[in-house]
């Protein structure tokens, strides 16, 4: 057998040998080709090692060496993950990598995970399984969330090599040094989340057309289901001059919409204590950050990704309905319309402030929109309950709702409660809240039928088509143009369309 093997080697040597002598460029062709194979086939790079081309073999392998090596993500979860997953692709390309598409084949991939979807263990195999899919020998790292919350059992998934927790992400081209695939189980470097107290700014850069800007990063409350301040740490924030610098630079980009995002946003500078009394003002807060924001030059929309109602103050609701460039569209978590529930969940408020705060934002600004999330089936919540927050939802004027069914999350008070809601009936109750979403937002939609609004065109994924948003959220569909991407342009409202979206009766001005 070794003789067959030799004689095989042999051979192709001496067809190698011929080759560089009759068509050297040939011949470097293949040999380079070859040697991209042998990295991957053991038998190949058996005869590589073989070859007894010293001088040609240590050329071509600096040749090959200084080729840039690729780098392809992917991300899971929220507008934060993509900003952070943003700013580490521009470290791996400030350090010489060349960013590529997933599905190209790259020589790393990085997955950015996130605990609060359902599943995230199957997700993350997936995407493990679909990456090496592509590029069998590529080196994985996971990081994010789920791997700060699991990282020995995200070790174990097969191809995975690095396990990076929530301190360590930024610091990810100190962990990757020789790309050799883990031979056993990946390597974790994640520390106690405890110790996570240093804040990271990051933004997304992907069509020109919105960039999400972290602005905060991790939570000091403690939401009774809630994992995240497990996953991200304390409350922590980034300065306003650097906020203000890093919107600078977005607009020099050519980005004309930035959403401001965090993981509590409204707590920037920590101003939960401020808002509920208990300090006194050192610092600036999330008011103070808008203020400086609304004066940057070149960004013609700033968005607020959500923002927890105790923190959504009058001078925050008064400020954006004053403002030019903060646009009427507030997100504020619900959870539950049903006060002994909010109890339970360790929310801070009562319903009624909900309620006062989007009473507040309608005497203001009578066109904004208001996005709500609710979780349905929380441990304890009769059918009495959920009776009591469908028609508190029901009465209030909002625009559409994100509806999540609780699950239970590991290390949670929640977890631990008794009376829990049969899966079959979370689903039933997320279901008909889904069903009052539609009705709420075709009710908002009709309530601009005939008008004129400001559109931020944008390419859709059906080629022939382009949509975009006004400032009030609402979702526009017309034919492809391509003068009008990464433009604003006044429009007429005509209809709403079978997929719930407007169709524009005509372009008023750009
Ligand atoms: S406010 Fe509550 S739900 Fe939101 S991140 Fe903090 S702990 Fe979680």
């Amino acid at each position: 057998m070794e003789k067959i093997g030799t004689n095989i080697f042999g051979l192709m040597r001496r067809i190698l040998i011929w080759t560089s002598s009759k068509f050297p460029l040939l011949y470097i062709s293949v040999y380079s080709n070859l040697f991209c194979v042998a990295k991957n086939e053991p038998w190949l790079s058996t005869f590589y090692r073989h070859s007894q081309f010293p001088i040609l073999h240590s050329e071509l392998s600096l040749l090959i060496m200084s080729t840039p090596k690729t780098v392809a993500f992917h991300t899971l979860g929220c507008k934060l993950n993509f900003s952070e997953t943003s700013a580490i692709a521009r470290q791996f390309e400030g350090a010489g990598y060349g960013a590529i598409k997933f599905q190209e084949g790259a020589d790393i991939y990085v997955i950015n995970t996130c605990s609060v979807t359902d599943f995230a263990d199957r997700k993350c195999r997936k995407v493990v399984r679909q990456a090496l899919r592509h590029s069998p020998n590529a080196f994985v790292v996971v990081t994010g969330c789920y791997a700060q919350l699991k990282p020995e059992e995200i070790s174990e998934i097969p191809g995975v090599d690095l396990v990076l927790g929530a301190a360590e992400k930024f610091r990810i081209l100190d962990y990757i040094d020789d790309l050799s695939k883990a031979p056993d189980k990946g390597m974790v470097q994640a520390g106690d989340i405890k110790e996570a107290n240093s804040f990271t700014n990051a933004f997304s850069f992907g069509d020109r057309t919105r960039s999400f800007l972290k602005v905060q990063d991790g939570c000091d409350y403690k939401c009774s289901f809630c994992t995240i301040p497990l996953a991200r740490g304390k409350s922590r924030s980034d300065t306003v001059e650097q906020v203000v610098e890093n919107a600078k630079k977005i607009a020099e980009m050519g980005v004309r919409e930035i959403v401001l995002t965090g993981v509590n946003l409204g707590d920037f500078g920590n101003g939960t204590a401020v808002i509920e009394g208990v300090k006194p003002k050192k610092e600036a807060m999330f008011i103070d950050l808008i203020k400086e924001l609304d004066q940057v030059e070149g960004i013609d929309r700033f968005r607020i990704s959500s923002i927890e109602p105790n923190l959504c103050t009058d001078e925050v609701i008064e400020f954006v309905a004053e403002s030019n460039r903060f646009v009427p569209h507030f997100h504020i978590p619900l959870q539950s319309g049903n006060n002994k529930q909010l109890k339970a969940m360790r929310r801070r408020y009562k319903r009624e402030l909900y309620a006062d705060r989007v009473a507040k934002i309608k005497t203001l600004m009578p066109h904004c929109c208001i996005g709500v999330d609710v979780i349905v089936g929380f441990p304890g919540e009769t059918d009495e309950d959920f009776k009591e927050t469908y028609q508190f939802l029901n009465d209030l004027d909002i625009s559409y709702l994100h509806v999540f069914t609780y699950s239970e999350r590991p290390n949670t008070l929640a977890a631990e409660m008794e009376e829990v809601v049969p899966v079959h009936i979370r689903r039933e109750r997320n279901e008909m809240l889904r069903i009052l979403s539609e009705k709420k937002k075709r009710f908002f939609y009709e309530q601009f039928i005939g008008q004129e609004r400001t559109v931020l065109f944008e390419k859709h994924k059906d080629k022939n088509l382009m949509s975009g948003f006004t400032d009030n959220y609402l979702k526009i569909e017309l034919p492809y143009n391509p003068e009008l991407i990464n433009e604003l342009g006044k429009v007429e409202l005509a209809a709403i369309n079978e997929g719930g979206n407007f169709e524009i009766g005509s372009l008023v001005g750009v």
